[in-house]
Formats: C-alpha cells, structure tokens, sequence
C-alpha cells in the first residue's frame, strides 16, 4: 500500500529493524505456511533464523547474551512478522516469558538459562496456565506440586499449552498450598521452569490439540512427576504475581502482532478493491466495499496509538495494565474487523486457500479469545479503571 500514503502516518519507527525482519520473512511466503497447516506442522526453520538473527532475544538484557531492546523493538518485530503474511505466534512467546526468570529468578537461574534461551541452545517457548476445568479463572487451577525432599511432585493437566512439543522448557503456573489453606485465593500458586527433555515420558505427556488454524497447541498430562526444587522460580507461593507481572508484556507484544495482521489483511482488501473489475468497474469504488476498509484503516491506526502509548509507559518503568489490556482490546477488535472487510471484499475467493486470506481470517479471530478474552479485559477496565464492582 506505498502508493497510499495515510498508511504509514505514524512513522515506521526502527525502519533497520522492520527491514531485517521483511528480508527474513520474504523467505517465507504463503505457499510455506499453507504447507506446515497442511501437516499441522511447526515453522522450525523459520524461528531457527529469527533466534539466530537474535530477534527472540530482543528483550533479554545484554549481559545474558540478548539485545537488551525495549519493548517497542519486540513489539515492532513482531508486528512485521505478520504484516509480511507470516505467523509471529509461533514464536512470540520466547519474548515474553523469559522476563519471568529476568525479573523473579535467582541469579543462578538467569546465568544457566537465559543466555542459553539468548543463543537458541534453549528453545523457552512453552506456558502452561490454562487448565480444562478453570479456564480464565487462574486461581482455581487444579495443578498441585507437592515439596517432597530436594524435589516437588506434580500433577495435574494443562490445556492450550501451545508449541509444548517444540519447546525444550516450559513455564508452569501450580498450586503449592491448598486452596483452603490460604489467606487470598492469588496466594499459594508457584512457578515452576519444567525442563520438558527429562519430563517427557516420566511423569509428563504431550498430545496434540487441533484447533482451526496451526498453532502448535496441546494437552499436558502431568502425573507425579518430579521437579527439581532448584527449578522454581522466585518464592513459593508467589506465582499468581509473578505471571500477572509478566502480562503486561504479554498484552503489548501480542496487541502489536494483532496489527500486523490487521495492516496484511487491509492491504491485500485494498489491492483487491482496486483490482478486481465486477459491473465495468472496480469493486473499490463502490462505497459498501470502501467504508468497511475505510473504517479498518482508521481502527488500526487509533489501536497503534494506543499500542504504542502502552509501550512507552511500559519502557519507562511506569504502571501500565490499564493501557497494556486496552491496547490489546483494540488491537483485537481492529484486526478482526479488517479480517472481515477484507474477507467480504475478496467474494468467493475469501474461501479459496492459495489467497492466504481464509487463513489470516482464521488467525486474527484468535485475539479476541487468548491470551486473554475481550470480556475478562472489559471486566478488568470496569474494575481498575472504571471503579465499578468486581463483576468476575
Ligand atoms: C490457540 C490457543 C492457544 C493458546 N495458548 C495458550 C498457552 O500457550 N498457554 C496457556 O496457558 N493458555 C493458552 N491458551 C488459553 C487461553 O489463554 C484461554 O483460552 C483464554 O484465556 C480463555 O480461557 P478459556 O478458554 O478457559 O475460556 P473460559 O474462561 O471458559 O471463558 C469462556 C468465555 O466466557 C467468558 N467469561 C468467563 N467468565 C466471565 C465473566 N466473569 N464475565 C464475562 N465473561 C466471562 C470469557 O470471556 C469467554 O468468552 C490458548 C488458547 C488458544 C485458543
């Protein structure tokens, strides 16, 4: 969409960054993705050269081997991943959950992980929150890890834990005191990195979970297995804070991949409108075709302000969960809505795969569920912003 101008109103900040990233990505078009779907298969080579470009690094600090960028770096990474047709999530949440083990984990931990996870020796791609029985409801999560000796004994079972079987650690959120016995139902909950090379098979299963577009998701069966005690993070009992702190990151990163696939899907609308000839004329001129791309282009652009406006609050150290779930929020809506202005523009051919339409059409309708759903964000604005009661 060179050719109009509006688009780029904002400015396209780290253009030497965005530039690497489309030279990678060129290397990926389509026909790729459409093949790994095909075979429910996972893009190895593709985050093979992102981690060694150092890109899923950007946000570890330089003294543990990453490139100590700010948030906005990441967040434009990805971003440019998918506004090249690619699929950011199956690699984005290397950014994002290391900064559990940066902020919360001894030093040792930093020192035998992160620049290990830095180099792509260690892929730390896994985040087992979600469980079948609580979903949103973190607190009342079912997974128990038992101190017994130098080892805690857990079981229990994850749902969602996404690229699980190409990861070679996985976060685990698991609670260490009964329910009953604690003071506030966030306390009692710890975090744990799984080593998922020595689990597999002893006491840890992965199965597959197919879900409408390739992500790489699966079920984690988890039965008495042992878990170094050395391998918790932070303090028992902490965990519900520690990942609640990681979220904002989370929020960020995945609100700026969202207009990725927004700025993708409004361009390939906009070519089509200008394109495709139906009644002697181009379907773009018609104002049912042209406000509804109209519309997204305005969405998208108000959704990156606010992007944007979280991640310099988060960069400059300042409280930012109220800015981090709305940029996520909008990002959402906006990407859906150009998914589907996009989706109606291209008719009949919407449907058929080789466009790639159908397909990003099936990815953008991901962020109004995960990593958190639109209602659980309005119900936290109506809450901490609003001052209205807790509705959840
Ligand atoms: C493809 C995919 C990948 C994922 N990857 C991961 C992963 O890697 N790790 C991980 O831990 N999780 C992952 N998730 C899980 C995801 O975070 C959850 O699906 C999401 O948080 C919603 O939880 P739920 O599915 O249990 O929905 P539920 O909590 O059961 O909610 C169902 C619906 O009810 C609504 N709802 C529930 N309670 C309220 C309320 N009080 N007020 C208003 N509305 C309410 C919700 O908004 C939602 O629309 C993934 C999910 C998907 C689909």
């Amino acid at each position: 969409m060179s050719e109009t101008p509006t688009m780029v109103a904002l400015g396209e900040d780290y253009p030497e960054l965005r530039d690497a990233v489309r030279k990678i990505c060129e290397r990926y078009p389509g026909a790729y993705w459409r093949r790994l779907e095909a075979e429910q298969a996972y893009p190895s080579e593709f985050i093979k050269e992102l981690t060694e470009g150092g890109f899923l690094a950007s946000l570890v600090p330089e003294e543990y081997g990453g490139s100590g960028l700010p948030i906005r770096a990441a967040a434009v990474i990805l971003e440019e991943i998918n506004a090249s047709g690619c699929t950011a999530s199956q690699g984005h949440a290397q950014m994002y959950i290391m900064g559990t083990v940066l902020r919360h984990g001894s030093e040792e931990q930093k020192r035998r992980y992160l620049p290990k996870i830095a180099s792509g020796a260690l892929r730390l791609q896994a985040f087992g929150v979600t469980e079948p029985t609580t979903g949103s409801d973190t607190t009342q999560l079912k997974t128990r890890a038992v101190k017994e000796g130098a080892s805690y004994v857990v079981s229990g079972q994850k749902v969602f834990t996404s690229r699980a079987l190409h990861s070679d650690l996985m976060l685990l959120l698991a609670r260490t005191t009964p329910l009953s016995e604690v003071r506030r139902r966030t306390d009692g909950l710890s975090v744990f990195l799984v080593d998922l090379r020595e689990a597999k098979g002893r006491g840890l299963e992965i199965r597959p979970l197919e879900v409408m577009i390739n992500h790489n998701t699966t079920e984690v069966f988890i039965d008495n297995l042992k878990v170094p005690a050395e391998n918790l993070v932070g303090k028992e009992g902490e965990g519900f804070r520690y990942i609640l702190d990681g979220m904002n990151a989370e929020r960020i990163l995945v609100a700026q991949e969202c207009i990725g696939d927004g700025r993708w899907l409004l361009k390939k609308g906009v070519e089509y409108a200008k394109e495709r000839q139906v009644f002697g004329r181009p379907i773009g001129q018609n104002q049912g075709v042209q406000f509804p791309l109209a519309r997204a282009w305005a969405e998208l652009e108000a959704a990156e302000l606010f992007c944007r406006r979280a991640a310099a609050l988060f960069d400059a150290g300042e409280e930012c969960g109220a800015d981090a779930n709305t940029a996520k929020l909008l990002a959402a809506d906006a990407t859906w809505n150009a998914a589907e202005a996009t989706f109606q523009t291209f008719g009949g051919f919407g449907f058929a795969r080789e466009y790639d339409i159908e397909r990003k059409w099936r990815e953008a309708r991901l962020y109004r569920t995960a990593p958190i759903s639109t209602n659980l964000i309005l119900a936290f604005i109506g809450q901490h912003v609003l001052g209205l009661p807790r509705s959840y």
